[in-house]
């Protein structure tokens, strides 16, 4: 395991992290995260105990893996700082130490499947996967998906993009490429 010094100095240093100094701590981000119910730290905290150098506990955080990279947090912060693309650089570095996320895996396989499968995902496809991994959690969502389906926001047809065979055939080959990255 690195020390957490040393992963500070390669964040700060490799992926450009130093911007993080730049944090005011407004909160801004947290506050505006639709995620952040669900992490173990909003980014604001994380970025605290980035620069505090506990690198460890950030790697180890879900909040990294639970960022969908909509870009709510940077545009709400006042210091402009890449929010999302630190997260991405910091799911990067726990992957690189060997770091993985067993928390998250299940609503991982709830998205990677649909997409792999049909090159699209909809609300259904993740919903109806993560409820058959996590039923506990699917019931707790169940008067919301009701909310969304009374108000057709919710898509009930199972999609694929038109070109599925080329799809797959460039995510064969984006697995290849990672293994040999
Ligand atoms: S919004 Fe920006 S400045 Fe405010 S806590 Fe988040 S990262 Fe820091
Ligand atoms: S980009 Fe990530 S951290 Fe920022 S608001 Fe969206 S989910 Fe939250």
């Amino acid at each position: 395991m690195m020390t957490d010094s040393v992963l500070r100095d390669r964040f700060f240093k490799k992926y450009h992290g130093q911007e993080i100094e730049n944090c005011i701590q407004c909160g801004m981000c947290s506050g505006s995260c639709p995620l952040a119910p669900h992490m173990d730290f909003g980014p604001r905290q994380l970025f605290a105990m980035a620069r505090e150098g506990d690198m460890n506990e950030v790697l180890h955080a879900n909040t990294i893996w639970l960022c969908v990279s909509c870009y709510n947090c940077v545009v709400k912060c006042p210091r402009g700082i890449s929010i999302t693309d630190h997260m991405y650089s910091l799911k990067k570095m726990a992957t690189e130490v060997g770091i993985k996320p067993p928390k998250m895996l299940h609503l991982y396989r709830s998205f990677n499947a649909p997409v792999e499968k049909n090159g699209r995902l909809t609300d259904v496809m993740a919903m109806a996967g993560y409820g058959l991994r996590h039923p506990g959690a699917a019931m707790a969502n169940v008067p919301l998906g009701l909310k969304m389906l009374s108000r057709k926001r919710l898509e009930l047809k199972p999609a694929s993009v038109k070109n599925i065979d080329g799809f797959q055939r460039v995510l064969k080959k984006a697995k290849e490429l990672e293994r040999v990255s």
